[in-house]
């Protein structure tokens, strides 16, 4: 018997310039007065015109998600189940929609799973620990290449470590990919945010745990990654390959290079996909022809990455970063093999902090 996983995939998806504008047609329609729905939305957008396109209600509950200020944790999370319930006397939505980077779409899709769930967003952290199903949720992209769109992830920082919640149940019953949500998002997020889906592909094309179906995904993503990034691929390029990246996770993993930006946005406070961009400049040796690529990509978007951004950690730092990474067996399992524990020791990883 394969170990693969069941291949969910999201059931509903619509493409295209201004498709954001048919979100009432993926919403469960309201019969009653009380029904609402939940909209989290990257604050960035707070004044712009994707708001106003939403037809929002005075029922309808609405969170702007900070999330430039840090990625989002467990105890926000939570809090925002509490405010909700509050608010509506314990009334549950009747769907969430995420509109927003990974950030934004992973709180909405945590937000499901505890509002059907008893207790913290913390519990549910790893994988298929749900037992119930969520709310009925949307996922609506805004910046390109987490694949969080697609993935049955949804990924959080605890107290001590960042974690996902891997579940059916974490899954979108909608996702709207318009390009027109992407076209203003600054060069060196798009980069970042795009480089993620990227090392998504790279890493699991690499990988041990891939199987053909996830391969057929993951090496078309990074082509359309390739020819946006070093070449003048599109916008809609970019969605479609942040969307097949995802889905090629659901049937393989990451790798090194995620085990150890985890450990960065840890301690640093790094964004995702700037942390896997510095941690992927020093893995020539795991990836290297990629990483090749990745520093061709680099130049010609004029990004410089930073040097030495672990100098100022002390040695207890260190140990959290590399106790975070030990933990990602998974992914270390999927870059490695079942021995990877003989191959990325704590002292390789600390080598390859103290490179980056
Ligand atoms: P993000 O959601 O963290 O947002 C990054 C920045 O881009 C923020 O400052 C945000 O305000 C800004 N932004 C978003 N849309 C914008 C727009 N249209 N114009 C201008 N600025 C905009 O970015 P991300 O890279 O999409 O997601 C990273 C997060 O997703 C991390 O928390 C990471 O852990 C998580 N992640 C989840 C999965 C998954 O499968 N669930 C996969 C990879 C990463
Ligand atoms: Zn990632």
């Amino acid at each position: 018997m394969s170990n693969f996983r069941i291949f969910k995939q999201v059931p509903r998806l619509l493409f295209g310039e201004n498709s954001i504008n048919r979100l009432a047609e993926l919403v469960p329609a309201k019969k009653d007065p009380k029904d609402y729905y939940v909209f989290i939305i990257d604050d960035v957008h707070k004044d712009s015109n994707i708001v106003s396109r939403l037809n929002l209600t005075n029922a309808d509950f609405i969170e702007y998600f900070p999330a430039s200020k840090k990625e989002p944790a467990t105890y926000q999370v939570d809090e925002i189940k509490e405010r909700i319930m509050k608010e509506k006397g314990n009334q549950k939505p009747i769907s969430i929609i995420g509109i927003g980077g990974g950030s934004s779409m992973d709180v909405a899709k945590a937000i499901s799973v505890v509002l059907c769930n008893e207790g913290s967003s913390s519990l549910y952290q790893g994988w298929d620990l749900v037992p119930n199903p969520g709310i009925h949720k949307i996922g609506i992209p805004t910046v390109a290449g987490s694949g969080a769109e697609a993935s049955r992830t949804a990924v959080l920082m605890g107290k001590d470590r960042k974690f996902g919640i891997n579940s059916d149940f974490s899954m979108f019953d909608a996702i709207i990919l318009d390009r027109t949500l992407i076209k203003n998002v600054p060069t060196n997020q798009r980069f970042h945010s795009g480089m993620d889906c990227y090392i998504h592909c790279v890493e699991s094309l690499q990988g041990t745990m891939i199987n053909e179906l996830a391969r057929g995904y993951a090496s078309k993503a990074l082509d359309l990654c390739e020819l946006v990034f070093l070449a003048d691929g599109d916008d809609d390029m970019l969605m479609t390959a942040s969307y097949l990246g995802g889905v090629s996770i659901v049937n393989s993993e990451v790798g090194v290079c995620h085990a150890l930006s985890y450990g960065l946005s840890l301690e640093l406070g790094y964004r995702h996909g700037y942390a896997n961009c510095i941690a992927f400049d020093v893995l020539e040796e795991y990836y290297g022809p990629y990483v090749e690529k990745f520093r061709k990509m680099l130049k010609k978007h004029n990004i410089v990455l930073p040097k030495g951004v672990t100098k100022s950690l002390d040695s207890a730092a260190l140990n959290r970063m590399v106790e975070m990474t030990l933990r990602m067996e998974r992914p270390l399992t999927n870059a490695l093999g079942e021995n990877w524990k003989q191959i990325l020791t704590p002292d390789k990883i600390l080598q390859l902090y103290a490179r980056m």
